[in-house]
């Protein structure tokens, strides 16, 4: 027998409506390149979207139709998602960091039909235009008076397209399962690969989100999403905001430490959400300047391991939540989140640090586990770490084009390429990406450890551990570290200060000291690059 409920799709615009409807005056703040601020609210965003989604339809854009974009954090830009998801077209964000050939590769591979950009990055996309065999056309997100001038073909003002339309365009149904969204991975290890989301998927991962042990995001929230909506769905946070009515603070592109510091006072912003490097710069500004965070309550941390001290000096010095957070593109991006159990939430500060240095525990509609290389389940122990696989309604089943088949199992578990523990209560830990671990004499060293450990020490700004040939063991650890400015420290200082906090096996036999560590495109330690510099390294003796 069936139940007698309603076939309610799950479709982004209803996202957007329910928040003009419900939430219309709520704003939506976007910084501009200039510094000066921009507002907007849902009730606006959701009428130009409409707008846009009739100007797509007028082009000739429809189901299925891919729409790229190339933009930072801004309210025309959370304008173009709805407006290309509402007619059953597919957003599909670039990463202007990425090299020119690499974005030129992935646009081609996902056969844009439009290209709409930031006119900040007008130079890069006449340059590309010649070589992106499908793109008919250019949105540039402005008006009329700031369209660049730059030979761009088939080049059209935002404001213009939408500006003929009407905002009472109806939203077009279709099956929540259509596509809406596409993200490629960073694609570390071979080409990147494409993740298509769906109505669904992205509709349920928003639920998820505002769940109070996810990101417990409400109505009275003001969010700044730091992480840039080109960057693994942004987090889910264009539309979880908009389905509680949490107000929205887009920074656009100045993610430097003042800026940050400055919107989050003047917009009195009660959640954040970034990569560690982002948070290592607005730290530094505060400690430089002596000023603080007031209205400031939690902080996610998350694409990259949050180092302890971060946490620490996030709650204690500043008296701001940190829920440090583990995810990936093919995740939608949540996986698991660090807020504190029953129990948990009663120990005393370090033994609740230890927690929260952990990667979390799964939200309700992530699976979680980890195997061994024959594929069979590990303990959840906390100790035993083996490959994390997950599965769930916002885990990809597939790459699109059908790449990269061998991550998906007959049982619909996805390998995520990380290596971790799962404990008794439930909280995962990273100990490593798969390629990254050390494998010392047969065993496993977590170079994600060691760095956590090392950037405690005061002197060291930012540190990474690889694994060089050892004759005996195989491969032994190297820590690469980067002193804070003005400081130093000896080989001798940094290895006395792990001692003792880690197994003696796992101490690095060198430590050798950079002026800089390479960051990738996403903001994560770019091992494969310290792996090639540090190819020929001996270590001593
Ligand atoms: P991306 O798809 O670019 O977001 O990258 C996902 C990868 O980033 C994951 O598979 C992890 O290797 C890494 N990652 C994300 N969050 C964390 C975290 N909190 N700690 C350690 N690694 C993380």
């Amino acid at each position: 027998m069936l139940g007698l409920m309603q076939d309610w799709p799950l479709l982004l615009h209803k996202i957007i409506d329910h928040a003009a409807i419900f939430h219309g005056d709520r704003e939506v703040v976007t910084q501009t390149p200039e510094g000066t601020v921009e507002r907007s609210n849902y009730r606006r965003i959701d009428s130009r979207a409409r707008k846009l989604s009739e100007a797509l339809l007028a082009r000739g854009i429809g189901m299925g139709d891919r729409i790229a974009t190339l933009a930072w954090n801004t309210a025309r830009h959370l304008e173009s998602w709805y407006g290309i998801a509402g007619v059953g077209a597919v957003y599909h964000t670039l990463n202007p960091r990425l090299f020119p050939d690499q974005i030129v590769w992935i646009a081609n591979h996902a056969g844009d039909r439009a290209l709409f950009f930031d006119v900040a990055f007008a130079e890069l996309v006449a340059r590309i235009a010649p070589q992106l065999e499908t793109v008919e056309f250019f949105v540039a997100l402005s008006d009329r008076e700031h369209l660049p001038d730059i030979g761009i073909p088939n080049l059209v003002a935002y404001e213009d397209f939408i500006a003929p339309m009407s905002d009472s365009f109806a939203w077009r149904e279709f099956d929540e399962h259509t596509a809406c969204g596409l993200c490629y991975t960073s694609g570390t290890t071979g080409k990147p690969k494409g993740v298509l989301y769906s109505h669904r998927s992205n509709t349920l991962l928003a639920m998820m989100a505002c769940a109070t042990d996810t990101l417990g995001l409400s109505s009275r929230d003001t969010m700044l999403p730091v992480v840039p909506m080109f960057h693994a769905n942004a987090w889910g946070i264009a539309f979880a905001a908009p389905m509680t009515g949490a107000k929205l603070v887009l920074p656009g592109p100045r993610l430097d430490g003042a800026s940050l510091c400055r919107l989050f006072a003047d917009e009195k912003v009660t959640m954040t959400a970034a990569v560690p490097t982002v948070w290592l710069a607005a730290l530094n500004y505060l400690e430089e300047t002596g000023k603080t965070l007031p209205a400031l309550k939690k902080v996610l941390i998350g694409g990259a391991a949050a180092p302890r001290a971060m946490i620490e000096i996030f709650e204690k010095k500043y008296g701001v939540e940190v829920v440090h957070s583990w995810g990936m593109t093919e995740m939608s991006p949540l996986g698991s989140l660090g807020t504190l159990k029953a129990g948990i939430a009663d120990l005393s500060w370090e033994k609740k640090l230890d927690y929260k240095v952990k990667q979390g525990h799964p939200p309700f509609g992530v699976e979680m586990k980890i195997t061994d290389a024959e594929n069979r389940e590990l303990p959840r122990d906390g100790k035993t770490f083996g490959r994390l696989k997950v599965r769930g309604p916002a885990v990809a089943k597939s790459y699109f084009r059908g790449d990269g088949p061998g991550a998906f199992d007959a049982e619909g578990w996805f390998d995520t390429g990380d290596v971790g523990t799962l404990d008794r209560d439930g909280y995962m830990t990273i100990t490593d990406r798969a390629k990254d671990v050390i494998k010392s004499g047969g065993e496993w060293i977590s170079s994600i450890e060691i760095e956590n450990l090392a950037v405690c020490h005061p002197a060291i700004a930012e540190a990474a551990v690889i694994g060089v040939p050892h004759p005996k063991w195989d491969e032994r650890p190297l820590l690469i570290v980067v002193l804070k400015p003005g400081q130093t420290a000896t080989k001798g200082d940094i290895l006395a200060f792990l001692s003792g906090k880690i197994a003696t096996w796992w101490i690095p036999d060198e430590v050798v000291f950079i002026d800089a560590i390479p960051h990738s495109a996403t903001g994560k330690v770019q091992k494969v690059a310290l792996r090639e510099r540090f190819a020929g390294y001996r270590l001593p003796g």
